[in-house]
């Protein structure tokens, strides 16, 4: 049995765990055991179903779960999923200084960029984030919130996003969000035009949120959040592939199996992705320019800060650069890996949230995946 569930079928996509276990029984009474059952479980912190004790029988659940605690040894993941998303605020805050900026500028304000000191085209103050860091919080809200995926939650969590008057908005997103409130679609047409970053650049709550849950059902929750402002397949294939980076570090593979993994999966079925031709200057918000960048600072560098100095130094897009190649790199190194420093200069509270959201969206994958087993 699938754990998939349609609740909105205009929709297409809402996935939704409680409602799969309330249906293994049916039944009023059922349902409201469940859910107590389900919190008090949740509440002392065992990613366990009771409706596949009852249905499957105690032993193999616990064998499924011994296994796959095993397998993903959850402290180890949590403190990985915390590096990523602080990851993601560090690259963010430290590229914004220079985003829209040339490398030859960058040189000649800085010599090398490597303080996050604010400033830039946004005038920032030292440690503010932009748009990639809040939409990230705003999507892990939305999924926290109701522990679902739901398009249409995501899209009222970037509605309710933008009307906080956010420090930069881009014109894919603002366009995406606007029809969301217009016409009550939560899916953007599809557009060849929509190549941009900006749904890749917020992707992390469901990299975590998805860890462990197979490969078509990832996908399906990487279309809810990149559809509401993105459709378009250079940006899909450039998601799934960060996404399974994320993954892959999760479980300590290294950086040459994700090159013969996800990554040359993309640049196969997109050859735009190459990125060993030439050095990516001034990356463009074009999700290629942006990801060849990335690629080449993350496979090319061997430390957390080498390899975010190496892409905001390139100028550009350097926010989302810094971004997207800094939760792959959180992952992959590790929250020791990332300088103190960097850490202490993001806002506080952007920093406790991160943590906050890695922590519960991990707790959450494991209920996720668990119930894909039913
Ligand atoms: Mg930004």
């Amino acid at each position: 049995m699938m754990n998939v569930t349609q609740s909105n079928p205009s929709d297409e996509l809402s996935i939704n765990c409680l409602h799969e276990r309330t249906a293994v029984l049916g039944g009023a009474r059922n349902i409201a055991y469940l859910f107590d059952m389900s919190r008090f479980m949740r509440s002392v912190r065992l990613a366990v179903n009771p409706a596949r004790l009852i249905t499957r029988g105690l032993s193999e659940q616990w064998n499924n779960l011994l296994n796959r605690n095993k397998k993903t040894a959850t402290d180890e993941i949590t403190g990985k999923a915390v590096a990523a998303y602080c990851g993601l605020a560090v690259g963010d805050a430290l590229g914004a200084t220079v985003e829209f900026m040339l490398p030859s500028e960058i040189v000649h304000a800085y010599g090398v960029h490597k303080k996050i000191i604010g400033g830039g085209w946004l005038k920032l103050r030292p440690g503010q984030v932009t748009d990639d860091t809040t939409m990230a919080l705003a999507l892990g809200e939305a999924i926290l919130n109701k522990q679902r995926f739901d398009i249409t939650d995501m899209a009222m969590a970037f509605d309710k996003w933008l009307k906080g008057k956010p420090v930069d908005v881009g014109n894919t997103v603002r366009r995406g969000i606007v029809n969301f409130r217009n016409t009550k679609r939560p899916i953007s047409p599809e557009s060849e035009h929509d190549a941009g970053n900006g749904a890749c650049m917020r992707v992390l709550p469901v990299a975590l949120a998805t860890y462990g849950a197979d490969e078509e059902l990832t996908k399906r929750v990487s279309r809810m959040q990149s559809h509401v402002t993105h459709n378009n397949d250079y940006s899909d294939a450039a998601i799934d592939c960060v996404v399974s980076m994320i993954h892959m570090a999760f479980d300590g593979d290294d950086k040459k199996a994700m090159e013969d993994g996800p990554v040359a999966k993309l640049l196969e079925a997109f050859p735009k992705y190459r990125y060993d031709k030439k050095h990516q200057h001034n990356p463009s918000a074009y999700i290629v320019d942006t990801m060849r960048a990335v690629f080449q600072s993350f496979f090319h560098t061997q430390t957390f800060e080498d390899c975010l100095i190496e892409v905001v130094n390139r100028g550009g897009d350097a926010d989302t650069t810094g971004a997207i190649v800094g939760m792959i790199a959180g992952a992959y190194y590790g929250l020791d890996s990332i300088p103190h420093s960097w850490l202490k200069a993001v806002d506080r509270d952007v920093i406790a949230r991160c943590r906050y959201q890695a922590e519960h969206l991990i707790d959450f994958s494991k209920e996720f995946a668990t119930n894909r087993l039913m």
